[in-house]
């Protein structure tokens, strides 16, 4: 594989961190740098989610297709039954025109990628305390009891794991996340390897 000239920059963080927010906020803030990948997932979308937008929806079939003829960098079952995985001729593509391409994927997901790309950023993203964490998956209210005890679930395994990440940003107040974030794109020469945290 040839050397990525762009950067590669992997954000997880538990279902409530506010990463999606946090990586719009950052692209709309370097749009000539960033480029956020589109993931291609199982589930249905929900409303107002776009195809090629939000996500590429895609019927199980489909996914198993695009995993045998090695369409993915990388997938998981994040959610019991429900796949997700990064396109990887777009990242590769990006990477040549040396953009800052920003994978927002799951813990898993980030393990398969740094095998490909051991000299990607991590970063995870989380609010303050899992007190808090558990606040705001219950306020949002659009779940039933059942759902909402599977993304707990999934969030506190994802919890446990951010130590493995080299970057952690406290998402409590989002302009303050973004500038956290910001800096530490920033910082970094393109593509170097990266093993301070
Ligand atoms: P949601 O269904 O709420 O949009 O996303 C659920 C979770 O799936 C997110 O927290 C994110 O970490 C994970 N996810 C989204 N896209 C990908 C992907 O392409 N690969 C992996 N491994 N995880 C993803």
């Amino acid at each position: 594989m040839s050397v990525p000239q762009g950067k590669l920059v992997i954000v997880s963080g538990p279902s409530g961190s506010g990463k999606t927010t946090l990586v719009s906020r950052l692209a709309q803030a370097e749009p000539e740098q960033v480029w956020v990948s589109v993931s291609a997932t199982t589930r249905p979308p929900r409303p107002g989610e776009q195809n090629g937008k939000s996500y590429w929806f895609l019927s199980p079939e489909e996914f198993r297709r695009q995993i045998q003829q090695g369409q993915l960098l990388e997938w998981a079952e994040v959610y019991p039954g429900i796949y997700y995985g990064t396109p990887r001729q777009p990242v590769e593509e990006h990477l040549r025109q040396g953009k800052w391409v920003v994978l927002e994927i799951d813990v898993q997901g980030a393990q398969q990628v740094l095998k490909h790309f051991p000299q990607a950023t991590t970063i995870f993203v989380r609010p303050r305390s899992w007190e808090e964490l558990e606040r705001r998956l219950r306020g949002r209210g659009t779940e039933d009891e059942q759902a909402l005890q599977r993304r707990l679930e999934t969030a506190r395994r994802e919890w446990q794991q951010q130590t493995l990440y080299q970057y952690l940003v406290i998402n409590d107040k989002i302009d303050e996340a973004l500038e956290q974030l910001r800096r530490i794109l920033h910082q970094q020469a393109p593509a170097a390897p990266s093993s301070e945290s």
